[in-house]
């Protein structure tokens, strides 16, 4: 995967259409409460405008179903980004149509027009060609900095590409460097990190990297899973019966392959599922009918910690625990540490696990933390995005 670059290209005096993920949470009132997302695609912007490109912005905002919602408009995020950026941000009403022609036909060099949400539009979701094409007829490159989304085929990451000559923005090569070193180039040793609720969400990430890591430490609810296939009793524990095949199967995977695979020795279990919930920690031998584990317990932690130090590599997916309760995200805590520690490059992706991160305060001691999470799950079960193969080759 060599893709082209910003710099590859002569962007000058073009009009560009830059592909943004400015899906960011709002309040009630249509406040921005997080502007992470819009602020990161600066970088991208000030090197156009410094270049005299003309911007036109493109994203996604929420589920409006293919229909307009107000509740959606991306107008606040016009405003928001003007005072970030300390410039106009034109905004047009409709991303295709003659407004947004005509207000992109007149955008000046160094300009920037905000459209107005892609999926007002259900053709967007649909790849619609000649909602493509109008899309594409707006601009002459497409920049695509919305990582988040380019493991759909969408008419903005996807279709508009047979129409103009797409590159990565800023944001996008961090994510291609990063995600793409770890799982195609990693410096060694490599270690993997899995947790979260289900290995059915998982089983992809699981399968590759145990093509490629040294060591595979599984935390997190479906570490429940592994543990009980193998007979052990894990009460009123999230546990998938119908994936204890798969378990076993994945383990004698990591053997023949020679990988260190690590699973809890002990956990901390509760007496419901709740942030109140009574706790303690047992081995995972003895854990009571009526309690479900909710945390990986200190030996792991430690265990776990102990196999990091020393990495040169590693990738994270998925919480130790239920993180979102403050008594349950102690072993996530431990382990988030413990990478900072490893001095390895850490690479973070997944939703939750983001969260867990900016919850406890830790996410600037990781290396990269992905833009997206289902397309950081994609790429890590070594998927072809869409988005990203339709960027122009080197
Ligand atoms: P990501 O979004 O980072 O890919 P997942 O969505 O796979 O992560 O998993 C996150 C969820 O897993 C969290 O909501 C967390 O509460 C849950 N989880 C972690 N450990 C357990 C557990 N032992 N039992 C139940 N749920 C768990
Ligand atoms: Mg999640």
């Amino acid at each position: 995967m060599n893709k082209k670059s910003l710099n590859d290209i002569s962007v000058s005096n073009k009009k560009v259409f830059v592909r943004v993920d400015y899906n960011v949470p709002m309040d009630k009132a249509g406040n921005i409460t997080d502007d992470t997302r819009i602020r990161a695609t600066i970088p991208t912007l000030e090197f156009l405008l410094s270049k005299n490109a003309a911007v036109i912005l493109a994203s996604h905002l929420g589920r409006p179903k293919g229909k307009v919602a107000p509740e959606f408009s991306l107008k606040p995020v016009a405003e928001k980004l003007s005072q970030m950026i300390g410039r106009e941000v034109k905004f047009a009403p409709d991303c295709v149509g003659a407004e947004a022609s005509k207000m992109a036909a007149e955008l000046q060099p160094g300009q920037i027009l905000l459209l107005e949400n892609l999926r007002f539009h259900a053709e967007e979701e649909k790849n619609d060609p000649e909602f493509a094409k109008q899309l594409a007829g707006l601009a002459e490159i497409l920049v695509n900095d919305a990582f988040g989304v380019s493991h759909r085929a969408h008419a903005s990451v996807h279709g508009i590409t047979k129409y103009i000559p797409a590159v990565p923005g800023f944001l996008m090569d961090k994510e291609l460097l990063f995600l793409g070193q770890a799982v195609t180039n990693p410096v060694r040793p490599f270690a993997a990190i899995i947790g979260g609720a289900k290995v059915s969400d998982k089983i992809g990430v699981i399968e590759n990297l145990l093509n490629k890591v040294d060591t595979l430490i599984i935390g997190g609810g479906m570490a429940n899973t592994f543990l009980a296939a193998q007979g052990y009793q894990f009460g009123k524990s999230l546990v998938e019966a119908d994936k204890f095949d798969l378990a076993k199967q994945l383990l004698e995977t990591a053997k023949a392959k020679g990988v260190n695979l690590l699973l809890p020795e002990d956990v901390v279990v509760a007496d419901k599922f709740a942030a109140d919930a009574e706790r303690k920690t047992v081995p995972i031998d003895q854990i009571p009918a009526e309690w479900m584990a909710l945390d990986i317990g200190p030996a792991t932690a430690a265990n776990y910690s102990a196999a990091l130090n020393g990495m040169k590599t590693v990738v994270w997916n998925g919480p130790m625990g239920v993180f979102e309760f403050d008594a349950f995200a102690v072993g996530t805590e431990a382990v988030a540490k413990a990478v900072a520690a490893s001095g390895a490059k850490s690479i973070v992706g997944g939703g939750d696990s983001v969260a867990a991160l900016e919850k406890l305060n830790l996410a600037a001691q990781i290396t990269h933390i992905s833009t997206g999470g289902g397309a950081s799950l994609e790429f890590l079960e070594g998927k072809e995005l869409p988005g990203i193969a339709a960027l122009a080759d080197k």
